[in-house]
């Protein structure tokens, strides 16, 4: 049978995981776990393996091996809209077709996007009301997400339109849309500017506050110190270390993998 794991404080759980693409060794055995209502962070030098590694706890791509485990339950290789069910999400950038539309339109194709079929119905668990009542509730939600993000002046304007971090803080409240209980954050605030990183780094704090746990990639080694407890560093598809960003900071093999980089 399977070894059970006790994830009642770790929500998120990756063992041994396993990617290859060719020739390519892109995650080789990677192990972590991430505390429920943390914010931790997950640093490495570029091509560690970080975002493929959030491709396979997300169901974007399937390990060669490995496991995930979120919630008490093996999600190893389902489907993302199975996974985003689950209450686990990550950002997605604003792909082309949706820049077109505008901001609430985006926002309001987001569950959909995620739920696959079951359209609405992890934000308006339980309701049995009609399509049009269920798109109200989720009409609801899209400004409450817009007026927590401060950017609720913006919902007519066209998603192509908006700044850099402003559609950086479109992608986090989409990604809020079915009130995940994870969000995983690929590099939010790659050319966002100083004052908009400030609120971004803000509203994740806020939400923190609220329950939610956050696993963030992050280029910029200064936000993952000042802003995550529990730091995960990623070297050539594997952990390297773990730990408080001060000892993080110190550490060697961190340093050495960073100057090798
Ligand atoms: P990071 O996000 O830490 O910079 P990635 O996970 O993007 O690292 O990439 C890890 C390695 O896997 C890199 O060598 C990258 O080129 C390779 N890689 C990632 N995705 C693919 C893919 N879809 N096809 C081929 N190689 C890939
Ligand atoms: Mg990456």
């Amino acid at each position: 049978g399977r070894e059970t794991v006790d994830l009642s404080e770790t929500p998120l759980r990756v063992e041994n995981l396993r990617k290859t693409f060719g020739g390519i060794t892109a995650v080789d055995g990677a192990t972590f776990s991430v505390e429920q209502g943390s914010f931790t962070g997950l640093i490495g030098p570029n091509g560690a393996g970080k975002s493929t590694t959030f491709n396979l706890i997300t169901g974007v791509h399937r390990p060669d091996s490995g496991a995930v485990y979120f919630d008490d339950e093996d999600i190893t290789g389902q489907r993302p809209y199975q996974i985003a069910n689950r209450g686990l999400v990550r950002t997605f950038q604003i792909a082309r077709e949706l820049a077109e539309m505008t901001v609430l339109e985006n926002m309001m194709l987001a569950p959909k996007a995620q739920e696959g079929e079951k359209l609405w119905r992890s934000v308006t668990p339980g309701l049995r009301g009609t399509v049009e009542q269920q798109e109200e509730e989720v009409l609801a939600r899209a400004w409450e997400m817009l007026d927590f993000f401060e950017i609720d002046h913006l919902a007519g304007e066209y998603a192509g339109n908006l700044s850099g971090g402003q559609r950086k803080l479109l992608e986090m409240a989409r990604a809020l849309m079915t009130d995940p209980q994870m969000v995983l954050l690929d590099e939010p605030l790659a050319g966002v500017n100083p004052s908009l990183e400030k609120k971004l780094l803000k509203h994740v704090h806020e939400l923190r506050e609220r329950g939610y746990t956050f696993l963030l990639v992050e280029h910029d080694m200064d936000v993952i110190m000042n802003n995550c407890e529990h730091v995960i560093v990623m070297h050539q598809g594997k952990v390297l270390a773990e730990g408080e960003p001060a000892d993080i900071r110190s550490n060697e093999q961190v340093i050495d993998a960073y100057l090798g980089d």
